[in-house]
């Protein structure tokens, strides 16, 4: 009998599994593939590391504040990430310091001067104000941290959660109608790139709060080294990790979770369980349907992921190809921007693709004098859905679509980095259905729920804690607004729902 088990040893499930382990629980981690890390994870190919999911995150300090909280006080560098846009309107870096930023597009546009000076004052007062939402508002904290932040709320913050209350309902458009002319200018700060803004103000305040204020960052250990530290903290502290272990099914008893079932058939016992697969996953897969309402199913199987990518994995020579065209580790570059209501998925001029100079973040990414890439365009897991016969199982021609689509992605990309083709010594492609099945999220979703709030039916924003009594959820999933950016949120997840159980064991 344990006192919590997790299920997915994702950053979510590790953070929570430390904590509880450091203060004393007996924890067993499950996890159905054979590593840690969930998509927190690099991988080799040859004599080159790839990452599977997180390139770089947000709030350093949050991690490291999660970090040393359970005694983990390794010196982890950050090297902050650069962003850059190049499309037929832009080629600028957009990651820089808020103010030289606005300087840099009053100079682009003099005739927005003005407008521009009133829409980043409006916007800088809303990111201040949201820039700590984590720490004070109670929609984004839960149990007793969100019933203290009730009362502080009333004598300190009443003013405040009433004017985000408001931006949360005008749409950021409507300010960059207001203020702005420029078609370009207005996608621009509202995307960060180049299609039509479509969130409301306040997710346009934690985009730019993430991307300029507290900035996208790198860690010293690599990303994939903080899943090292979590493991090693959580063995030290007595708790037990096993890989391969697939679980099948939560057991619950009286509307309270008791343990769980893997996919040899093993019972295990535990007073609470973590669950950090993902929502749909856990609702609709690993619990029997009786148990919930039929409310409760509905809201999860008719609220959407945001969608998958497809992703090309390359090794380069560089003598071979001009990378000078990158200014930054990461370029968004859209080749032509044309309206499109039917998009040809297997055309990629007409869509932003990520590049990321990815061997530039750590010596240990590429053999030495050679360099690595990851490329990544936005793709349908719909679009892949026909070749999946079964898990890791692919139908015929599978092999040789990847290919070309992604000989098609290089194409695209070659307009700016000359030479790239010729210069590749290995390449790797993921898909969608690649995404499934070795990052184990449904429909091969990448970055959480989706950000289209008309969508949204769930009431709260946080939904760590379940209608199941004794099941809590972790995770990039566990929260309806990425108000961290992806990797700090899953373990702020973790963390708070650490919290939550030993507080309520307290009582
Ligand atoms: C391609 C990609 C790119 C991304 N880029 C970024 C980025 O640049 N920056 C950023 O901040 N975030 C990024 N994210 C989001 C990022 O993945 C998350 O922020 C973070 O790694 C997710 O952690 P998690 O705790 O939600 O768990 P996950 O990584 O989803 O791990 C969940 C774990 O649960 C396991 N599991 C599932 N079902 C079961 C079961 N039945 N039994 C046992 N175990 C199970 C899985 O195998 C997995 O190990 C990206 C994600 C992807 C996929």
């Amino acid at each position: 009998m344990y006192d919590v088990i997790i299920i997915g040893a994702g950053i979510g499930g590790l953070i929570c599994a430390a904590k509880l382990a450091t203060r004393g629980r007996k924890v067993l981690v499950l996890e159905k593939i054979h590593h840690i890390g969930g998509t927190s994870h690099i991988f080799k190919r040859g004599d080159y590391y790839f990452p599977m999911g997180p390139l770089a995150f947000s709030f350093p300090d949050l991690i490291l504040e999660i970090l040393r909280d359970i005694g983990i006080k390794n010196q982890i560098k950050f090297t902050r990430s650069h962003f850059q846009l190049i499309s037929d309107d832009f080629d600028i870096i957009y990651s820089q310091d808020w103010n030289k930023f606005k300087q840099e597009l009053i100079n682009q546009f003099p005739e927005e001067r003005k407008g521009l000076h009133k829409f980043f004052d409006e916007l800088t007062d809303l990111i201040k104000k949201t820039s700590q939402i984590h720490k004070w508002h109670p929609d984004f904290l839960i149990g007793k941290k969100r019933a203290i932040a009730k009362t502080h709320l009333i004598q300190d913050y009443q003013e405040i959660y009433d004017q985000i209350e408001e931006y949360s309902r005008i749409p950021s458009k409507k300010l960059l109608d207001k203020y702005i002319t420029d078609k370009d200018l207005k996608k621009l700060l509202g995307t960060q790139g180049t299609y039509d803004p479509i969130m409301n103000m306040v997710h346009l305040a934690f985009m730019w709060n993430v991307m300029s204020f507290q900035g996208i960052w790198f860690p010293s250990c690599g990303i994939h080294g903080i899943s090292d530290l979590l493991k090693e903290k959580i063995v030290r502290e007595g708790g037990e990790i096993k890989l391969n272990t697939p679980v099948e099914q939560i057991l619950i008893e009286d509307k309270k979770a008791v343990g769980v079932q893997t996919s040899d058939g093993t019972v295990i016992y535990a007073d609470w369980i973590v669950a950090n697969a993902d929502y749909k996953k856990v609702f609709l897969d690993l619990i029997d349907p009786s148990d919930l309402s039929n409310s409760h199913l509905e809201l999860v199987k008719n609220t959407e992921y945001t969608g998958s990518e497809l992703c090309v994995y390359l090794g380069i020579e560089p003598e071979k190809v001009d990378l000078s065209k990158l200014r930054a580790e990461h370029v968004f570059y859209r080749a032509k921007t044309e309206k499109n209501d039917n998009l040809n998925f297997e055309d990629f001029a007409n869509r932003e693709i990520e590049i990321c100079l990815w061997s530039d973040k750590s010596a240990m990414f590429a053999p030495k004098e050679m360099k690595s890439l990851v490329l990544r365009v936005n793709m349908p897991y719909s679009h892949f859905k026909k070749w999946r016969t079964g898990e890791k199982k692919r139908d015929q021609g599978y092999r040789p679509y990847k290919k070309k689509l992604a000989e098609r992605l290089i194409d695209t990309v070659e307009m700016i980095l000359p030479g790239l083709s010729s210069s590749i010594v290995k390449m790797e492609i993921a898909t969608p259905l690649t995404y499934q099945d070795w990052g184990q999220r449904s429909q091969g979703s990448i970055a959480g729920w989706t950000r289209d709030l008309k969508k949204i039916q769930f009431k709260n924003k946080m939904l760590v804690e379940t209608p199941i009594d004794h099941l809590v959820m972790v995770g990039i999933y566990a929260v309806l607004e990425p108000f961290l950016g992806g990797f700090p949120v899953s373990m702020y997840t973790g963390d708070l729902a650490a919290d939550l159980i030993l507080d309520i064991e307290k009582k």
